[in-house]
């Protein structure tokens, strides 16, 4: 039995970067930038009103109210380039560029306009600077806004837009096959019969896949037999980077799937891990493939995706962080670990009436109780040997 910081250390090294493709923006969100992503430009790219009013020069409102004449009009796309002087106003809107000589901005609610037009009230007294975002305060031409290794997120679209990037480079998605194994399994459009269970696990794994920035593609049932889970390990194998196979990886009788990887001639790097759940969780590589061998109980399967598979993806994809998202939290409830092993407690995030974050550990019968796991949003971190009480702060992982 490996400790898990061991079998973390094993896929890193094991795994490669895929390599490197350009996108269209459009396909960017939730991909790995294998490029930095630089301002070409200062940003904004001159002096912009944030508000429709009057670009004036702020001592003139020193002593407000006080009636200035309209020079000109700066509107969004279509600035005005004359000079401000002492008693003038240009009429400006949102996102439009102030005028030389103007220093601050009144906005609309606070002025009125004569109904010529020639002149305008500025009811109250505004100060250099007011309303105005400088040339370049947003962000300077030549600046890293996001370095490769980042996953891009919906959040990060405008910023990769704003720079003029309407391609970029990004690591090649994982193609990841889903093999579910076990003679009790039956697909989910069939009523199980006597001491059958459907397949929760392909549509999750595929899920989860897709989650991770991978393409899936789901492979039908092997039952629990040598010669139909050799070739069902084989076909699967095949032009994937990465298989995920869940079931018979423990030590019963039909557990057959260690088994076959080696008859495959496949290379096992780690076969136990001292975690609960996913103690049995296999990593090994055939021919060019990487395979992941999870337990076949759904939320030990979630946990060692989480953990595992989706650190190769991360690291295929170019990533630059491979493990899941570390934080604190204050535990709801007591949090119990193994002597043994460490434990990850399915767990809900929320915030107490103090503002902290707290981490509630889910009801869970075991491993195979993916009703209470279907809430969770984290895992709690419980070394070997720990018991946490209500209160505790515990570390937690965002999944
Ligand atoms: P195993 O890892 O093969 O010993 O399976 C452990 C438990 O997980 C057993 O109760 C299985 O019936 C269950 N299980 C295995 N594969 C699946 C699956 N694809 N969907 C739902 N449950 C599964
Ligand atoms: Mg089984």
């Amino acid at each position: 039995m490996i400790p898990i910081a061991n079998a973390f250390e094993i896929i890193d090294r094991e795994t490669p970067l895929l390599g490197i493709e350009s996108v269209a923006i459009s396909e960017l969100c939730g991909r790995v930038l294998t490029e930095d992503i630089v301002a070409d430009s200062d940003l904004p790219p001159f002096d912009r009103s944030q508000m429709d009013g009057y670009a004036v020069v702020a001592a003139d409102t020193e002593n407000a109210p006080v009636e200035l004449r309209i020079v000109g009009e700066s509107a969004a796309g279509r600035g005005w380039r004359g000079k401000v002087v002492s008693g003038d106003a240009v009429r400006i809107m949102t996102g439009a560029p102030v005028p030389d000589g103007a220093d601050a901005v009144q906005k609309l609610e606070l002025t009125a306009e004569s109904e010529t037009g020639s002149s305008v009230q500025i009811a109250e007294p505004t100060k250099p600077g007011r309303y105005i975002i400088a040339k370049g305060a947003e962000t300077a031409a030549g600046t890293k806004i996001f370095a490769s290794g980042e996953l891009v997120t919906a959040s990060m679209i405008a910023s990769v837009a704003a720079f003029g990037y309407s391609n970029v480079r990004v690591g090649v998605r994982p193609k990841v096959a889903v093999l579910s194994t076990g003679s009790e399994i039956v697909p989910i459009d069939q009523t199980p019969q006597q001491d059958q269970i459907r397949n929760s696990n392909s549509p999750m794994i595929a899920a989860l896949v897709r989650e991770s920035g991978g393409t899936s593609i789901e492979h039908p049932l092997a039952a629990d037999d040598v010669d139909g889970l050799t070739s069902a390990i084989g076909n699967a194998a095949a032009g994937s980077d990465i298989l995920v196979i869940t079931g018979g990886v423990s030590v019963g009788k039909y557990d057959l799937t260690k088994d076959v990887l080696r008859s495959l001639g496949a290379e096992i790097f780690f076969e136990r891990v001292r975690l609960k759940p996913g103690k049995p969780a296999v990593f090994a590589r055939l021919g060019k493939t990487l395979v992941f061998g999870l337990p076949g109980n759904p939320v030990s399967a979630a946990v060692t995706f989480h953990l595992f598979v989706r650190r190769a993806m991360r690291k295929m994809q170019g990533a630059a962080e491979l493990g899941l998202r570390p934080g604190f939290a204050i535990a709801a409830k007591k949090a119990k670990g193994t002597a043994e092993r460490d434990t990850f407690l399915p767990a809900a995030i929320g915030t107490d009436d103090t503002g902290r974050a707290v981490a509630v550990p889910l009801k869970w019968l075991g491993s195979s109780d993916f009703i209470g796991f279907s809430r969770a949003d984290a895992l709690i971190f419980v070394p070997a040997g720990t018991t946490y009480e209500a209160g505790d702060v515990v570390g937690t992982f965002l999944i």
